[in-house]
């Protein structure tokens, strides 16, 4: 068999069987896969010298075999210290706050180090040196810098093996590799070649060389996402066909005559871009941004409103039956003595009838949570499917729901309506198959809610506060972060951020970002249990306190959220279950305790509860740390400061996404979604740009990517985003 990329990596050449089994553990089980495992980063080794030659107040490279080490416990930074020798001469070195490296760094062996050297009485030292344990046949002192590529390992494989695997096979590999671009378009955007690529990034000779791989290699990715994303826009106005819904201006007026209130501005402007989508035959696909509160439910409901009086049926999926039950609440408020039909469709509400119903078209519009997706669930016509909040739904969502026309050529169109604000960038890729409204500013008459950060030492004075306010009439949420004090990871009932894309919706994962923080044992985590007996007994005593969570069942639930709505319960103490579209007007106060472990947009969503009526609202942030945007603050007390400088998601988003390179935004937004390997969606914005445009006009020249030159990048991408992005399935 002649060499291949396949090859199984134990009959690469140069490759023993010993190393072959350590690389079949990382998954490197053949040639391509090896060459594809990228470094993370590089590292500069210094030219070495002898302990001996070493220059202080520079960064040296030496070696030497250790003697002597020891643990010197002395606060406030405890350190490990090693003596290394080299031709008699001695070097010492110190790592502080590093003592677990007395399992790593014993005397007998020799190491090879590098860091700053400083005068050391006598003699020398370095501190905090990086270093390698050299083996026997270690390769000699180099008398060069170079550059070294450090590679993703595991305990068990070291780094070290896979450079010197990969080092072994490069030649081999590398005119293995073909290519997939077209000449001039590589030439255009001053790419190097693929083969050119992996060699600079696996063989560095400067730094710029692998920076020069890394762009192609990232666009690359970029522009096979976005092609990806393209195909499928194109693939669904070439195959499927959406019923086609006019407004006339008599359609037009009797709809807006149902609203209460005159469409803002802002929301006209995007039912200007979402009726001519849905007027054609087009599947259409839109996003709708806007801020929490500002209008995106009347927007869509303006649309299924046309869908119904085209004679359709029209769905819209929240994601808790929670919200499912308020929209049905508010819609069936709004459509009072029309005909419209409305049904709701949650885990608790299903059952024959009323599936048979939707099935019949006996149901026009009909409300639900993602029970809606459920194999059973079948529609006499649906012509548009509205998906609120669409963060916690993934793109598989959105096509299961297409697929649940009536007839295999037809297709709903399909509106996104998301109060989680994305920054532009992520939104062209990660929702790139999706054209985006925005509704921008808030209905007129309300006033920005006030948002205060407070040390914990200052809750009585808040609770006084709360109090106050209480007893004139108005109504607050006090949010904690568990149940009780017995719940092993808080605010695991209701979702703190997404859900996993791969899973069921119901399954939701904590951001990253707030499990690193949480380190403590669980019983310093604020409870619903406690907060009620707390407030109760003292600072809020003979008002009336009712606790509401993931756990009540639905019909407890339902009471107490009547019981709030109509202020015989004066607070509530929740969970983040309030997060998304709980909608009491009278409620002007939210106090969010231990907000340090809450994400960004999720303490944005529960801000949005309050000022919802007439009256301003007041958000107050308990936390243990003070906000900050100080440069030595911790991520946590930035974004308590952020919040408290601006309501407006938007802002918020884009400066949470700058202040962190990937803010909690993005992570809720780039779930599981984007397998993005090399790629960084922050750092390489523009070139994201310039791949967007690229994979727009190749897809236009080709819209089915089935030319024989193209059969090569066509099967790269869909080996990558196939399946995300469902292009196997029509949708
Ligand atoms: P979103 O879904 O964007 O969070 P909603 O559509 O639920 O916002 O609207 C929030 C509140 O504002 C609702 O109580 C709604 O009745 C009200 N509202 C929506 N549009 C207008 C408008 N044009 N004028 C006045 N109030 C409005
Ligand atoms: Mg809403």
């Amino acid at each position: 068999m002649p060499l291949s990329l396949a090859t199984p990596i134990a009959e690469v050449p140069g490759i023993t069987e010993r190393v072959a089994a350590q690389l079949r553990e990382l998954g490197l089980v053949n040639l391509g896969r090896l060459l594809a495992h990228l470094p993370l980063r590089h590292e500069k080794i210094e030219a070495e010298t002898s302990v001996a030659e070493l220059l202080p107040d520079r960064i040296g490279c030496a070696r030497g075999e250790i003697t002597a080490t020891r643990v010197v416990m002395k606060k406030p930074r405890p350190r490990f210290e090693a003596v290394l020798i080299d031709e008699g001469q001695r070097l010492d070195l110190v790592w502080f706050n590093q003592t677990y490296l007395r399992d790593k760094v014993r005397p007998g062996l020799r190491l090879r180090v590098q860091g700053p050297v400083k005068r050391f009485g006598p003699g020398v030292q370095m501190s905090n040196p990086k270093f390698d344990v050299l083996a026997e046949d270690a390769d000699p002192p180099s008398t060069q810098a170079r550059i070294r590529p450090v590679y993703p390992a595991s305990e068990r494989v070291k780094s070290l093996v896979i450079e010197k695997a990969i080092d072994k096979v490069l030649d081999l590999a590398l005119p293995l590799l073909e290519e997939h671009l077209p000449e001039p378009l590589r030439v255009a955007r001053e790419m190097p070649t693929l083969a050119d690529a992996y060699r600079l990034i696996h063989r560095p000779q400067n730094e710029g060389d692998a920076e020069h791989a890394l762009r192609r290699l990232a666009y690359d990715e970029l522009l096979m996402l976005q092609i990806a994303v393209h195909l499928k826009r194109s693939r669904l106005r070439l195959e499927l066909q959406a019923p086609a819904l006019a407004a006339t201006p008599e359609i037009d007026r009797r709809i807006r005559d149902r609203f209460p209130f005159e469409l803002t501005a802002s929301q006209n402007e995007a039912l200007a871009e979402i009726t001519p989508d849905l007027a054609s035959r087009t599947p259409s696909n839109r996003l709708i941004q806007g801020d929490v509160g500002s209008g995106k439910t009347a927007v869509a409901l303006y649309a299924m409103l046309l869908a119904v009086g085209a004679g359709h049926q029209a769905a819209l999926m929240a994601p808790t039956e929670l919200l499912a039950e308020q929209h049905l609440d508010s819609i069936e408020g709004i459509l009072k003595g029309s005909r419209v039909r409305i049904a709701l469709l949650t885990g608790s509400t299903q059952n024959e009838q009323l599936l048979a119903d939707i099935a019949a078209g006996k149901v026009d519009l009909i409300i639900g949570t993602h029970a809606l997706l459920a194999e059973q669930v079948r529609f006499k016509s649906l012509a548009l499917a509205v998906i609120d909040e669409q963060h916690r739904f993934g793109v598989h969502q959105r096509a299961t729901l297409r697929e649940k026309a009536s007839d295999e050529k037809s297709t709903p169109h399909v509106l996104v309506m998301t109060a989680t604000p994305i920054p532009r960038t992520l939104a062209l890729t990660v929702f790139g198959d999706l054209d985006v409204s925005v509704i921008r500013g808030l209905p007129p008459g309300r006033k920005p809610t006030k948002t205060r950060a407070v040390t914990t030492d200052l809750r009585p004075e808040v609770y006084d506060f709360v109090r106050e306010r209480l007893e004139k009439g108005e109504q607050a949420f006090v949010v904690v972060p568990a149940i009780d004090s017995m719940s092993e990871v808080p605010m695991s009932d209701v979702g703190s951020g997404m859900s996993d894309v791969e899973g069921k919706p119901s399954e939701i994962r904590h951001p990253k970002s707030d499990t690193s923080d949480i380190r403590h044992p669980t019983s310093d985590i604020k409870s619903v249990r406690d907060l009620v007996r707390e407030l109760s007994a003292g600072p809020l005593a003979g008002l009336s306190i009712a606790p509401l969570h993931g756990r009540m069942n639905h019909d407890e639930r339902q009471r107490t959220m009547e019981q709030f709505r109509s202020g015989t319960i004066q607070c509530l103490v929740a969970t983040t279950i309030v997060e998304v579209g709980v909608d009491v007007p009278n409620a002007t106060i939210i106090v969010i305790e231990q907000a340090e472990r809450f994400g960004l947009a999720q303490l944005h969503q529960l801000r949005g509860r309050v000022g919802r009526g007439k009256k301003s609202g007041v958000c107050v942030l308990v936390s243990d740390l003070a906000a900050s945007k100080a440069a030595e603050a911790t991520d946590a007390q930035r974004r308590l400061q952020l919040l408290v400088d601006t309501t407006d998601g938007f802002r918020l988003a884009e400066g949470d996404w700058e202040l962190r390179g990937s803010g909690d935004f993005f992570k809720a937004a780039q779930s599981g979604r984007t397998p993005l390997k090399v790629a960084d969606l922050f750092r390489d914005r523009t070139l994201l740009d310039l791949a967007r445009r690229d994979a727009m006009e190749w897809v236009m020249r080709s819209p089915r990517l089935d030319r024989p030159e193209e059969a090569l990048l066509h099967r790269r991408m869909m080996k990558a985003f196939g399946t995300t992005l469902g292009l196997v399935v029509v949708g």
